[in-house]
């Protein structure tokens, strides 16, 4: 058995026994107003053993879509009466870029490039040091949830390390619409992670600073799927749903790989005539940038067969603007090397 033990998780200066919940307050820093902030982590225990899975939202503080889809998941009780193991729910890493609308903390750094941290660091290096040092050492395996960036929209979907295997294997049992092979950033929570022998895929459905009731649904539906498949959940896991096709009815799952994004080769006003989750087929038009006092018009044509993962909402491109970001379709690897 893997998960051989009971244990009590201690979790800063708490004590969690098995088969109890528990909401930790872990310290940060003060604001200029004195006011201490905290990170809340939530802790659901089962008196059996299992593993112990990490969901984290709000690492990015503007990408909502994380933040409430774990929320949602602890309103509804998914971690109330777990069969095995232990959840650690995270709906806000990010507290200061929750605060004030932004993907980074104050200082202008962005948390999820600044693992492991360090306790003598900047604020998004102690938001990260908080995490290397005291949540994730008690982590078996995670989902981090996030969005686009930047009007930038992402169909529902994960991205996992190909090198892992273990990734793979939580990737699969997740089965998102989309499945993204991609490799790890270094500084990133995933990369940190990785190096502790923990597998971490990361979920994006959705744009920042908007919330979108598919992407919130995709993420609960797949967590329900992964606990499913780890014997934490006993109920019925939700079937998997692919993308919708161009009449909204639901088509096969897809895995992508050697994804790209298309660039803008002028400026101007853009629409999309295709979006994010559709096939495309090389050639077809896809979306159009216009001049303003209608001078010139450019197609935007799809560059193969594929789909297509995120889009721009930006009304307005320059020259090298992302518009698309496309995929092909690959099968899953195989006979990959194992994490530790
Ligand atoms: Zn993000």
């Amino acid at each position: 058995m893997k998960y051989p033990e009971v244990a009590p998780m201690v979790l800063g200066e708490t004590v969690i026994p098995s088969g109890s919940t528990k909401t930790v307050d872990l310290q940060i820093a003060r604001l200029l107003s004195g006011t201490l902030i905290h990170m809340p982590v939530h802790v659901f225990r089962s008196d059996r053993p299992g593993p112990t899975l990490l969901l984290s939202g709000g690492l990015h503080g503007d990408e909502v879509n994380g933040i409430e889809a774990v929320r949602r998941m602890m309103s509804l009780g998914l971690f109330d009466n777990l069969e095995c193991g232990s959840v650690i729910a995270l709906p806000i890493i990010n507290v200061y870029g929750f605060l004030f609308f932004s993907r980074d903390v104050p200082d202008g750094k962005d948390v999820n490039r600044s693992f492991p941290g360090s306790p003598q660091g900047s604020l998004a290096s102690l938001v990260a040091h908080t995490l290397s040092d005291k949540v994730l050492p008690h982590v078996d395996l995670g989902v981090d949830f996030h969005t686009g960036g930047a009007s930038r929209t992402n169909y529902p979907q994960i991205r996992y390390d190909p090198e892992d295997s273990e990734a793979v294997a939580c990737a699969k049992a997740f089965g998102a619409p989309m499945s993204l092979a991609s490799s790890l950033i270094p500084g990133s929570l995933r990369a940190q992670a990785s190096s502790m022998g923990i597998p971490i895929v990361v979920y994006e459905g959705g744009e920042s600073m908007r919330l979108e009731e598919h992407s919130v649904k995709e993420a609960i539906r797949g967590t329900k799927r992964l606990l499913s498949t780890l014997g934490m959940l006993s109920q019925e896991p939700p079937k998997v749903r692919g993308l919708k096709d161009r009449r909204g009815r639901h088509s096969a799952p897809r895995h992508l790989n050697q994804t790209t994004w298309l660039r803008a080769e002028a400026s101007g006003l853009f629409s999309f005539e295709r979006e994010s989750g559709q096939a495309i087929a090389e050639g077809e038009l896809i979306g159009r940038i216009r001049n303003p006092y209608d001078s010139y018009s450019v197609k935007v044509l799809a560059p193969f067969d594929g789909f297509i993962v995120g889009h721009n909402n930006m009304p307005l491109v320059h020259r090298g603007d992302a518009l698309f970001h496309l995929g092909h379709e690959s099968d899953w690897p195989s006979g990959v090397g194992s994490s530790s």
